[in-house]
């Protein structure tokens, strides 16, 4: 059965290119059946503080990509990749090197003086140990093939091929006896069992080198797919100068997972025009036979077009909460069950004007503020000697209406405006205005109705004649 799996180092951010990865890795596992693992590359010890792992949980949590199995942090198996790489050296499929970093670079910079790459030019490849001054460090490098090519069926870029000749005999194992990068990267993946590495084409050359390794032991390569990488909305590479690149930031900014997975996935994957996919729908057509061989270009403009509508679409209680919880560090803003309530009540015209959450939430905000309200300029304007006496006839009719709901506000509205020969505008703006402290809502019968009665009526009170 397909097992996948996201490794990603904690450095302390989420990047979308990497939440693409796991999220290609998830649905390619739930399409067949399979099962999405998430193994943790925290062998830089600096690096990968607690808060650095945390941020990654988090990220994907919130994404919906939670994976099957506990995450393995790879840290903690340095033992079973020393073991391997002392297996390779037992059977002659690696070797002791004992260059010293002053050789190494020797080495290089005549390679480099001769127009060659600086590759290890395979000193101890054949030489005997005993060579080496007795109790001298030593490196393990793996015996790479001279001849011929190395192949690797990718599920994505097709077969790729590299000449043995341009790969040396890589460290495995360090003089201090620590595993590289490369090795645990595939002693992993093997005791994992995955059977599909989903990466960021970045790491192709290094699937030529780990390669390498399962074929010294004997193990069976794991079918690759490497990914084109997100770029900037110019086709260099995605860099903060063009905008938001962390999960977080885009959250911050008032992103729903939906939006952000959705446009994920459709940034260098379709199938056919769809466009606005369910987790479901994902589920059920996501395969890799779908995704485009070359980078793709970030828009920015159309993830926040993606994400007003998975916001229309999205649960209005939700939405309240999100809302409710953007607020809550206003000092303008009161929180209370009551206002709440209202925020939830009015949800369906609110979001429907809104692309973001931060949107919603400006839009929401006078919801939960006081007698007297504030009121910007254009507000102030509609607020003329007139519109204030008018404002002063109208709250008699409104403290009257039953129900106080929409349809019967709105009625009461027409007939007021009618019977004062005002166009229902001339009535809803300056009213708008008064209870609002604003010039755009949703519509102003619901905007009444979530209020409730009394508050309309403190509000039109603080600014009648
Ligand atoms: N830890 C690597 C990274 O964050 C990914 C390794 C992999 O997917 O094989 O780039």
């Amino acid at each position: 059965t397909v097992r996948t799996r996201f490794a990603p180092s904690p450095t302390g951010l989420l990047h979308i290119g990497n939440a693409r990865a796991a999220l290609f890795n998830f649905l390619y596992a739930r399409h067949h059946g399979g099962k999405f693992l998430l193994r943790i590359e925290d062998t830089d010890r600096e690096r990968s503080t607690q808060q650095a792992v945390d941020v990654l949980f988090d990220g994907l949590a919130w994404m919906g990509l939670t994976p099957d199995e506990q995450p393995v942090f790879q840290s903690t198996r340095q033992a079973r990749h020393a073991e391997v790489a002392h297996h390779l050296l037992a059977q002659g499929l690696a070797y002791r090197c004992y260059c010293t970093p002053q050789e190494l670079q020797q080495m290089r910079e005549q390679a480099m003086a001769e127009g060659r790459p600086p590759r290890y030019n395979g000193y101890w490849r054949d030489r005997d140990p005993s060579e080496a001054p007795p109790g001298a460090p030593y490196t393990v490098r793996i015996r790479a093939p001279r001849e011929g090519e190395a192949t690797i069926p990718d599920l994505v870029q097709g077969e790729v091929r590299v000449a043995n000749a341009e790969m040396d005999d890589m460290i495995i194992l360090r003089a201090d006896g620590t595993p590289v990068y490369q090795l645990a990267v595939v002693v992993d993946d093997h005791d994992m069992d995955i059977t599909h590495v989903i990466r960021g084409d970045d790491h192709l050359t290094n699937s030529f080198r780990q390669a390498m390794i399962y074929r010294a032991m004997g193990w069976d390569l794991p079918a690759f797919a490497h990914l084109p990488l997100i770029h900037g909305p110019d086709g260099a590479k995605l860099s903060k100068r063009h905008g938001a690149q962390s999960v977080v930031e885009f959250r911050e900014m008032g992103y729903l997972p939906e939006a952000l997975n959705n446009y994920l996935l459709r940034l260098g994957w379709g199938h056919g025009d769809a466009e606005i996919l369910s987790r479901d729908e994902q589920i059920q057509l996501f395969d890799l036979d779908g995704v485009g061989r070359s980078a793709s270009r970030m828009d920015y403009a159309k993830l926040l077009h993606l994400n007003g509508v998975w916001l229309r679409q999205a649960d209005d209680a939700r939405l309240a909460d999100d809302v409710a919880e953007r607020l809550a560090g206003r000092p303008d803003v009161t929180l209370d069950d009551t206002v709440r309530a209202r925020i939830q009540t009015l949800m369906p015209g609110l979001k429907d004007r809104a692309k973001t959450l931060v949107d919603l939430a400006d839009s929401a905000a006078f919801l939960g503020r006081h007698v007297p309200l504030s009121f910007d300029a254009k507000a102030e304007k509609l607020l003329t000697p007139e519109a204030r006496t008018m404002l002063g006839l109208l709250a008699r009719d409104l403290a009257v209406i039953e129900p106080f709901d929409a349809p019967t506000i709105d009625a009461a509205l027409r007939r007021f405006a009618e019977h004062h020969g005002h166009k229902l505008g001339q009535v809803a703006q300056p009213l708008r205005a008064a209870v609002t402290g604003s010039t755009t809502s949703p519509g102003i019968d619901a905007t009444l109705a979530a209020l409730g009665r009394d508050e309309v009526m403190a509000r039109i009170g603080s600014v009648a004649q």
